[in-house]
This record gives C-alpha cells, sequence and structure tokens, in this order.
C-alpha cells in the first residue's frame, strides 16, 4: 500500500474543493496521482491494500454533516442520505414497512460488522468483483487490456459471472441492494464540483458494459452523491426481495431479484422487476415485467414471467445453473406478492 495524505472534509463545498486540486478518474486507477473519496472505506481499501489504487490523498466524507439522515414523507417518499450506514437502513422501521424488499436486500447484504461501516452511496458505486478484474496481475478490458479472461470456455473462471448483457464484459455487479433501489425507481442526488444538483433514475445511473466498458456507473471523480430518494408507494403497492447464496452464512449474490408491485386484489397492475448478479449492471426485465403486467398472481403466470426473463439468457460455459436458478427465485418472489 502506498502513503497517501488523508482530508477530513468538513462540508460537500469543502470535499469538492479538495478533488479539484489533485484529480483522477472514477476508474481503475493503477497509478500516482490520485484523490480519492471514501465513505465507509471497505471497498477504497481493498482496493488500496490490492495495489490496484495508489490514491496520493484519501478524502474522507464520511462526517460531512447532513449526509447521514433518514427522512420519510407519506407524500415525497424516503430520502436516504449518502453516508446512512446499511445498519441504519436495517433496522429503520419505515423502510421496512414501506419498502420491504430494500430491508430484505439490505439485511441479506454483506455482515453485520460491513453493515455498520458500509454507507449506501458506497454501496452503490463499488465497483465489480471479477477476480480478474480485481487482480492487479489480469489486464482485462476493463482495466484497457486485451481480452476478458473470464470468457475462455476452458480456463475462465465463470461460474459467478453474467448470463445477460454479457458481450463485452461478463462481470456482475456487486451491489445487491441496488436491485432492490432500481425496482422502487429510486433515483440519486449527485452534485458536482460547480455546485450544482442532479437527479438520476438509478435506471440511468450504472452505465451497461456495451456502452462504456471503463464505466459502471455515470458518477464522475468529481462528483459527490448527497442521496438516495425512493418515489413514495401507494397503498396497493407490494414488494419482495431473494437472494441466493452458495454458503448458509453471508455470501455474494449468485441471483438476486426484487419485485415491486402495483396490485388490485390479486391481480397485477404494473410491476417493476429487477435481477442482480445477472447482468454487469443490475438488470431491470422488461421481458418479465410485461408478462405480469395486467395478469392475475399464480403459479402459471409467475413461471411464464420467470421463463420470460431468462428468455434472453446466454450462459457462459460454468454457469447454466443460474437459468434455473433466476426462474425459481423470480416465481417465486412473484408468489410472495400476494
Ligand atoms: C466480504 C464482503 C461482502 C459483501 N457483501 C455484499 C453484499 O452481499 N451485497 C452488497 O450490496 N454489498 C456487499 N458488500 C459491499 C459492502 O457492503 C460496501 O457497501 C461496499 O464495499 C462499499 O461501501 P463503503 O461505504 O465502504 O464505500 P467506500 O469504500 O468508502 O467507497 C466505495 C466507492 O464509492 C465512492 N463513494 C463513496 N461514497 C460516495 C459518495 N457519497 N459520492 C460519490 N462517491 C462515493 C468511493 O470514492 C469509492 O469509489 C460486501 C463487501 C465485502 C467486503
Amino acid at each position: 500500500m502506498n502513503k497517501f495524505s488523508w482530508y477530513e472534509a468538513k462540508s460537500l463545498e469543502d470535499a469538492l474543493q479538495q478533488v479539484n486540486s489533485t484529480v483522477s478518474e472514477q476508474l481503475y486507477e493503477p497509478t500516482k496521482g490520485a484523490a480519492v473519496f471514501k465513505s465507509g472505506g471497505v471497498d477504497v481499501f481493498d482496493w488500496a491494500k490490492e495495489g490496484l489504487l495508489s490514491p496520493e490523498k484519501i478524502i474522507n466524507i464520511r462526517n460531512i454533516p447532513g449526509l447521514d439522515q433518514i427522512s420519510y414523507d407519506r407524500k415525497e417518499g424516503m430520502r436516504i442520505g449518502a453516508n446512512v450506514t446499511l445498519a441504519d437502513i436495517a433496522s429503520n422501521e419505515e423502510i421496512k414497512s414501506n419498502y420491504l424488499a430494500l430491508h430484505q436486500a439490505v439485511n441479506d447484504a454483506a455482515t453485520p460488522q460491513l453493515r455498520n461501516m458500509s454507507t449506501l452511496g458506497g454501496n452503490i458505486v463499488q465497483r465489480n468483483r471479477c477476480w480478474y478484474f480485481r487482480s492487479a496481475d489480469h489486464q482485462c478490458f476493463r482495466k484497457a487490456g486485451d481480452r476478458c479472461f473470464a470468457r475462455h470456455s476452458e480456463t475462465g473462471e465463470n461460474e459467478n459471472h453474467a448470463i445477460i448483457d454479457n458481450g463485452s464484459c461478463v462481470s456482475i455487479h456487486a451491489s445487491s441492494i441496488a436491485t432492490a433501489l432500481m425496482a422502487f425507481n429510486a433515483s440519486v442526488v449527485i452534485v458536482g464540483a460547480d455546485g450544482k444538483k442532479k437527479e438520476v433514475l438509478m435506471d440511468d445511473f450504472f452505465v451497461s458494459a456495451g456502452k462504456d466498458i471503463s464505466m459502471e456507473t455515470i458518477l464522475q471523480a468529481k462528483e459527490i452523491i448527497t442521496d438516495i430518494m425512493l418515489p413514495a408507494p401507494s397503498k396497493n403497492t407490494k414488494s419482495f426481495y431473494i437472494k441466493n447464496v452458495a454458503r448458509e452464512s453471508y455470501d455474494w449474490s449468485l441471483g438476486d431479484v426484487a419485485v415491486v408491485m402495483e396490485v388490485s386484489g390479486n391481480t397485477c397492475k404494473s410491476a417493476s422487476i429487477v435481477l442482480g448478479a445477472a447482468a454487469p449492471v443490475p438488470y431491470r426485465s422488461m421481458q418479465a415485467q410485461e408478462a405480469m403486467e395486467k395478469k392475475d398472481i399464480n403459479q402459471e403466470n409467475a413461471m411464464a414471467a420467470a421463463k420470460a426473463a431468462m428468455s434472453i439468457a446466454r450462459p457462459l460455459s460454468k454457469n447454466a445453473y443460474k437459468v434455473p436458478l433466476f426462474e425459481s427465485i423470480i416465481k417465486q418472489a412473484i408468489l410472495e406478492i400476494t
């Protein structure tokens, strides 16, 4: 790990001023001279210890006043500050009663110790966990290299990788919480170096690998997330989240799904269905949504929606098991809505 200076940001303006003076890219940054924002620090220090990031300066934004608040308004919805910890989200009763799938996703993420450290802003910005991408010895496409090591049909260790939208990069997005946030049509509030704020829908926040392989989000080095906003649910909104893992104790997702539905009795009026660990970014399944809309919630329709979601899957050499896995959890999550 290289030597770096530490800056304790007192305000958003202060943090943005600091990053302006020593700018890096938000990307994989093997060279020195970078300034990076750190919130919980879980991912930033992983990168630094693994020799993937050599920041000259770490700007601690964790203690900026006002970024650690949660507020709920029945008309406006939920505002979660970027520095709110996953532990605080997990124990928030208004989130549990109004946004059940988010409550479930956060409780299923990482470990209690990690949830105490990790913040929501850092969680959605964390980079993917492809072991080749995370290895200083492998120069893959995402790091301006000349190949995808995971894709190779014989030598590629691709059992955890993407089955959808995997034409350029086969990594999966690391945030299982983003699956639920996107299903609730959440948006991200970002402030730039010029002090201007913008609000970006989660659907537009993540960047598909096909569009820009160097990026996973639209966030630029001189931008800070201040809040994540969730629209107010109607009284007929129901939701459910399921994450499948290899081990019984905590683990990264092999496949997860969040279903948010407007229901009328047992009929689905509209559906928002998002898959995690299926594609390089959280993936909204238009196929599953269309298959469920205006249909009764029953075994047959739930299975048809799950099959529709997987109709576009293109598994790699070692992850075909993910297709029946997703079919099973999508069906189950839909049926849990009733
Ligand atoms: C063993 C392990 C298991 C895990 N399991 C899961 C899991 O199952 N599901 C899941 O979703 N996550 C999981 N995580 C992720 C973890 O919970 C953290 O959310 C994540 O590593 C980063 O959060 P952080 O607050 O520490 O971010 P940091 O490390 O501080 O930052 C991460 C990135 O976000 C940027 N950043 C942070 N805050 C802001 C902001 N406000 N504005 C702009 N940029 C910002 C930083 O510059 C950096 O690039 C796991 C992590 C580990 C180590």
